[in-house]
């Protein structure tokens, strides 16, 4: 009898497991999507809907989809030591109280291919270097196998240099603040193109809040500078399809080509 209840209690555990999971891989999805929370989800839901939105008092959609324009570039190309030295400490939003290290960004500087992610994980937190944890693992790997190039060939930096906690996604003032260092990365690094990684790099890049699944495979421009928005390495871990792998690959291909002046 006892024995019944547990095997009941267990089956019951493992169902509960499932549901979990699979709910957990459509919120990922729609995030990734970038469906916004309603409003009903209360504090949570209305905070992820604001993320990476500037904070306005416009009601109007096409003004609340809207992220921070790109400064434009004046006076003379800045170095990446330079860029480095001006941010110094920092200690421009509230992301710097939590961090262990400034995630800078790394890799040659005189890249031909600017690869832009979301913010360091732990694991960078802990190091100090962009992309080492799992999601880097596989960047390098679709880097050096996919595209067939060293990852010290590209440089690789994020839209915000100190790890959010809990690896949310960055929200639009810390993205402000960061804003002017990752300009100053591309103006010093001056790539042939930019590769964005997942939704919030290739909305703040783009300058509107949008879908990657939509924008994705497609050229965009950057102050003159081709871009190529892909998955973030991290979705594909997550839904780690033949689909996902083969368009990913393919975009990287383009990149790579695209930077080699064969497309
Ligand atoms: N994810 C990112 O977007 N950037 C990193 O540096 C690591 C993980």
């Amino acid at each position: 009898m006892s024995r019944n209840v547990a095997t009941l209690n267990q089956a019951l555990i493992d169902e509960l497991r499932a549901t979990l999971g699979t709910a957990r891989a459509w919120l990922g999805e729609w995030l990734e999507e970038g469906v916004e929370a309603p409003a009903t989800l209360g504090a949570g839901g209305q905070d992820y809907a604001a993320r990476i939105r500037p904070r306005t008092s416009s009601s109007s959609v096409a003004a609340s989809r809207a992220v921070p324009s790109a400064p434009t570039r004046s006076g003379p190309r800045p170095s990446l030591p330079e860029v480095r030295e001006r941010l110094g400490d920092c200690t421009r939003c509230p992301l710097s109280e939590g961090r262990h290290s400034i995630v800078f960004g790394d890799g040659n500087p005189a890249a031909e291919i600017l690869f832009i992610g979301e913010g360091p994980g732990a694991e960078e937190d802990k190091r100090g270097l962009t992309f080492v944890g799992r999601a880097g693992e596989l960047l390098t790997r679709m880097i050096e196998r996919g595209m067939g190039i060293p990852r010290s060939e590209v440089y690789i930096c994020n839209i915000v240099k100190c790890r959010p906690p809990g690896n949310r996604e960055p929200l639009a003032h810390e993205i402000a603040a960061c804003r002017p260092f990752l300009d100053e990365q591309i103006d010093a690094v001056a790539p042939k193109v930019i590769v964005t990684l997942g939704r919030p790099a290739t909305s703040v890049l783009l300058g509107r809040d949008l879908s990657i699944t939509r924008v994705r495979g497609a050229w965009h421009d950057y102050r003159g500078t081709p871009v190529m928005p892909t998955f973030h390495p991290a979705f594909i871990l997550r839904q780690y399809t033949e689909e996902n792998r083969r368009l990913v690959w393919q975009d990287l291909q383009a990149a790579r080509n695209r930077a080699k002046g064969e497309a």
